[in-house]
């Protein structure tokens, strides 16, 4: 069966920076959910943070390449540097990948680990900026389709083919 690696956060899991879940109640995900089909990972609390934790951004002007290249940061509203922990988190998160033979993530839109289309801007003044999380960007350098917890349907569709290529004719 082809499993999906989730941001642990949409399968209710109270791990983000505020303590609080972002479930999603789409019914695909819920039969995906049912199946067995889900691999419920958290790469900031994998990557060593606690919960709560204060918010952080990838530095104004810099994206998540850059941070994995060592060339940019990401930081709390204090200015403490936390890319190691978001580092950290992201190698975990594809190992996991690896382990379950993953393909496909659905990841929560706007993290600094796991945005796909927009990241917060690095201001902390709630204004986001296209971009992607650092944990996104790895798996995706390694292969791994990504997708947003708004692009369920989109997954779908990905699943299928994939089940329909892996199928011996
Ligand atoms: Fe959710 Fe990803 Fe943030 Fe963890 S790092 S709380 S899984 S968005």
């Amino acid at each position: 069966m082809e499993r999906i690696l989730v941001s642990a956060c949409l399968m209710g899991q109270p791990v983000r920076y505020d303590g609080r879940a972002k479930p999603t109640d789409h019914v695909v995900f819920g039969r995906w959910r049912a199946e067995g089909r889900l691999v419920a990972f958290c790469p900031e609390i994998a990557g060593g943070l606690p919960v709560p934790r204060p918010p952080a951004e990838i530095e104004p002007g810099r994206d998540a390449s850059a941070v994995l290249a060592g060339e940019a940061h990401i930081r709390t509203p204090d200015g403490d540097d936390a890319t190691r922990f978001f580092l950290a988190g992201a190698h975990a998160a594809l190992r996991a990948a690896r382990k379950h033979g993953v393909r496909l993530a659905v990841l929560k839109e706007g993290s600094p680990s796991c945005g796909l289309h927009e990241v917060y801007d690095g201001t902390f003044t709630g204004a986001r900026t296209p971009g992607e999380g650092v944990t996104t960007r790895l798996l995706r350098d390694n292969g791994i389709d990504v997708f947003t917890e708004n692009e369920i349907l989109q997954v779908q569709g990905r699943l299928l083919d994939l089940e329909r290529e892996d199928t011996p004719r």
